[in-house]
């Protein structure tokens, strides 16, 4: 019996792998995939991913990033540079994974690779039924929560059984699921999702001259289909090029990268990966634990919803979650019911303030390509967000802004 399993070894299944064995849980890390494996995803790390990742990038970065070039639907590029700090750091996912999952092991984590898991089931303790096995929601009374938390003492006996293909079960006093957004976690939970998006991306290998011209450089393109935006990222020999929007609109994404692809002049280049993925963003007030699971990073539904960033969010939820489930696992009775709100605190503003952005993006893609190349101020402000030293929701409290936004969105 472990105190903590986690399952999936992303950002979100590392860093809750890392917290929990730090706070002095024995952890097993599951991960179906052989590490390093490909992940379809920019590898960009905006300021908060690189502040929380908690390894050493130095190895890691292929470009620090100053310079954004922004065009609408192809057109009116505009490229600007920011010197001193870069606003984000390029990295190759296999790696970067890589790294979080050694970092989990350095702090105890047992990891285990091309193990898959198929299911979960919650074993009460002999005293009688499970108390905490129903969808939790963020705001329960009180009185419940103190009910809940005797409850979970009467149960200290109680585990989860994590079934796994082809080899016994395990057991552990609590789980993280932390397996992405086409995991198996997220349903057993109970997480609603109300946005789905599909990205497709390929990274395609370039010439040096080609590798130059983009170096230390980001393409931003606000895309013809609605919400939709699209982007080339720099990673050294290789370029990272792809588009996201609603899946709804799958056959006019599609559509939208081919001509991405074609106007960058890289038709002719055969990729090094070419792939597509969903991305899920939860619906407020949608459940982050069952009783004795917790969910965590895509699993959760946890990423901006109008940048679909999601590197940040899936390592910080996955602390908190590591560090919840250890502290349940070893007898404090209020962990598992702080999870939920602890997360709320932390990336419930970032979430709703993606939300309203995307809803005027959607409507007006070509106001904020304006605000960026024709404001001024607005450049630095966009940099200083990708890089960490405010946020969106900051930005949106500010006085006027939300009047403005208000008043855009009716
Ligand atoms: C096209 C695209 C581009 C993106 N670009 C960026 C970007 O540039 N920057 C950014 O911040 N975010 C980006 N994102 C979002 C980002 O990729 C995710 O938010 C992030 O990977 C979430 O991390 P995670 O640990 O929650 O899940 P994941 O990274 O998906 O990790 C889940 C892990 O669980 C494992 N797993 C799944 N099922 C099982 C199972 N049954 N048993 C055991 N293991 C299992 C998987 O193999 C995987 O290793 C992008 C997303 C897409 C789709």
């Amino acid at each position: 019996m472990f105190d903590v399993i986690v399952i999936g070894a992303g950002p979100a299944g590392a860093s809750a792998a890392r917290a929990a064995a730090r706070a002095g849980a024995t952890v097993c890390l599951l991960e179906r995939a052989e590490l390093p494996r490909y992940k379809t995803c920019g590898g960009g790390l905006v300021g908060l991913s690189a502040d929380h990742a908690g390894v050493d990038l130095s190895n890691l970065v292929r470009a620090s990033i100053d310079q954004l070039t922004v065009t609408l639907n192809g057109r009116l590029a505009r490229t600007r540079r920011r010197p001193g700090r870069p606003m984000l750091s390029m990295v190759m996912r296999s790696e970067f994974d890589r790294a979080l999952a050694d970092s989990a092991c350095a702090a105890g984590a047992s990891l285990r690779t091309g193990v898959h898991v198929t299911g979960l089931r919650e074993v009460t303790g002999p005293t009688g039924p499970a108390g905490l096995d129903g969808p939790a929601g963020l705001d329960g009374p009180a009185g419940g929560e103190v009910r809940a938390a005797e409850r979970f003492q009467r149960q200290q006996a109680g585990c989860v059984e994590v079934s796994v293909r082809g080899g016994p079960d395990l057991r552990a006093r609590v789980v993280v699921g932390a397996d992405g957004a086409s995991g198996r976690t997220g349903g057993y939970v109970g997480v609603r999702c109300d946005q789905v998006d599909v990205g497709l991306e390929g990274e395609f290998p370039v010439s040096a001259p080609t590798a130059r011209r983009w170096a230390g450089r980001v393409l931003l393109d606000w895309g013809p289909v609605p919400g939709s935006y699209a982007w080339l990222f720099p990673k050294g020999e290789a370029l990272t090029v792809g588009v996201i929007g609603s899946r709804a609109h799958g056959g006019a994404l599609r559509s939208y990268y081919t001509d991405l692809v074609r106007g960058l002049g890289l038709d002719a280049v055969t990729p090094l990966h070419d792939s597509g993925h969903l991305t899920r963003v939860r619906a407020v007030g949608s459940p982050l634990r069952r009783g004795r699971v917790l969910v965590a990073g895509d699993a959760a539904g946890l990423l901006d919803p109008w940048t679909r960033e999601g590197i940040s969010f899936a390592l910080r939820s996955g602390r908190l979650a590591g560090e919840a489930a250890a502290r349940a696992a070893l007898g404090d009775p209020c962990a598992l019911v702080d999870y939920p709100r602890r997360v709320e605190a932390v990336l419930g503003p970032e979430m709703d303030a993606g939300r309203e952005v995307q809803a005027v993006y959607t409507r007006h893609p070509g106001l904020l390509h304006a605000l960026l190349t024709c404001m001024p101020g607005t450049f630095g402000l966009f940099g200083r967000i990708v890089d960490g030293r405010t946020t969106v929701a900051r930005q949106l409290r500010r006085p006027g802004v939300r009047s403005v936004t208000a008043a855009i969105t009716r």
